[in-house]
C-alpha cells in the first residue's frame, strides 16, 4: 500500500489514524481481486440474515450491502420478521452453507429473543462464517489455527499495521469483554506478541490500568468513558465506540477525542476510524472465502 497521508489533529500533537482512508485503500485492491474472480467467473457473494425490525441493524445492513456493491461483491439480504421460528433460519443457513454461489454468510446482530443467536452461529459453516464470530473462528484465535478474523478488531489491526505502529512488545489494555469485540481484539494483540491486560466493568482503579497502555483500544459503549487523564502521554488510542447521544448529531466515540488528542501520540476519529475498517474488513473476507472456495 502506498504510503498514506499523515494528518495531525488540529492543535496537537496526535496522529490521526484515518480508517476511512486506510479502507478506501483496501477497497481498490479487493476490486483488482474482484475482477480476477470474475475473469474465472465466480461473483463474491455475501448472504445477510436479517432478522426484526431494529432501525441500527437495518441501517448497518444496508451501508455493507452498498459497500459489498462498491467493490463488486454481489450481496443478497434476507429479511425476516421477529416471529420467524428458529427452524426456518436454521434450514435457510443450511441452503447458504451448501450453495456453492455463496461464500460468505453474515448473521445481523442481534438475533431477537427468544431465537437462539448462539444455535445459528453454530449452525455456519466455518468456511463461510466472514464476520468471524462463531465459536470455531473465535476458538481458531487460541488455537492458532487459520479462520476468518473478527472484523472489527481484525480492522483495528490492520489499521495499526497501516500505519506502520510497532505492536509486539507493548502493553495494550483493552477496555470492554464482548464476544465479538473485546475478547477477540486482546487474544489478536497477545497473538502479535502484546503484553495485553482486559478491563471490564468490575475492573478495580481503571484509570491506573488504562494509564499504563502504550496502546489503549476502548470498545466499552459508553460516550466518551475515556477521558484525557486516563491515557498515558504518547499512547496510541482506538476508539471503537458507537454512541447515540439525544442532543448530538452523528455518533459518539467512547473516548474524549479532544482531551485524549493532547496526550496521545496516534489516535482514531469517532467517524473514520474504527467504522470503515470494520466494513473493509467484512469485504475482505468474503474477497477471500470465494478465492478459498473457487
Ligand atoms: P458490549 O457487548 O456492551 O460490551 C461492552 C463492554 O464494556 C463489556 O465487556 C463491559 O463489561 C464493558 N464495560 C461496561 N462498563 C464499563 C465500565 N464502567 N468500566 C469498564 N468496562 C466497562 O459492547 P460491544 O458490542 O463490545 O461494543 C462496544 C462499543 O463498540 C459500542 O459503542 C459499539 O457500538 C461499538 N462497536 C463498534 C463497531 C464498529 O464497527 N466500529 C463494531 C462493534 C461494536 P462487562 O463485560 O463486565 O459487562
Amino acid at each position: 500500500m502506498e504510503s498514506l497521508p499523515r494528518t495531525i489533529v488540529s492543535g496537537t500533537n496526535a496522529l490521526l489514524l484515518d480508517g476511512k482512508a486506510v479502507a478506501q485503500r483496501i477497497r481498490v485492491s479487493l476490486r483488482a481481486r474482484v475482477e480476477v474472480l470474475a475473469a474465472r467467473g465466480v461473483t463474491p457473494c455475501l448472504a445477510v440474515m436479517l432478522v426484526g425490525d431494529d432501525p441500527a441493524s437495518h441501517t448497518y445492513v444496508r451501508t455493507k450491502a452498498n459497500a459489498c456493491e462498491s467493490v463488486g461483491i454481489r450481496s443478497l439480504v434476507q429479511r425476516y420478521p421477529a416471529s420467524v421460528s428458529q427452524s426456518v433460519l436454521e434450514a435457510q443457513l443450511e441452503a447458504w452453507n451448501a450453495d456453492p454461489t455463496v461464500h460468505g454468510v453474515l448473521i445481523q446482530h442481534p438475533v431477537p429473543p427468544p431465537l437462539d443467536e448462539g444455535a445459528l452461529m453454530r449452525r455456519l459453516s466455518p468456511r463461510k462464517d466472514v464476520d468471524g464470530i462463531t465459536p470455531t473462528s473465535l476458538g481458531a484465535l487460541l488455537t492458532g489455527d487459520p479462520a476468518f478474523g473478527a472484523c472489527t478488531p481484525l480492522g483495528i489491526l490492520t489499521l495499526l499495521d497501516a500505519y506502520e505502529i510497532p505492536i509486539e512488545g507493548k502493553h495494550a489494555v483493552v477496555v470492554g469483554r464482548s464476544v465479538i469485540l473485546g475478547k477477540p481484539m486482546a487474544l489478536m494483540l497477545l497473538n502479535r506478541h502484546a503484553t495485553v491486560t482486559i478491563c471490564h466493568s468490575r475492573t478495580r482503579e481503571l484509570a491506573s490500568l488504562t494509564r499504563q497502555a502504550d496502546i489503549l483500544v476502548a470498545a466499552v459503549g459508553k460516550p466518551e468513558f475515556i477521558t484525557g487523564a486516563m491515557i498515558k502521554p504518547g499512547a496510541v488510542v482506538i476508539d471503537a465506540g458507537y454512541n447515540r447521544v439525544a442532543g448530538r448529531t452523528g455518533d459518539v466515540g467512547d473516548v474524549d477525542f479532544h482531551a485524549a488528542a493532547q496526550v496521545a501520540a496516534a489516535i482514531t476519529p469517532v467517524p473514520g476510524g474504527v467504522g470503515p475498517m470494520t466494513v473493509a474488513m467484512l469485504l475482505q473476507n468474503t474477497v477471500l472465502a470465494a478465492e478459498q472456495q473457487a
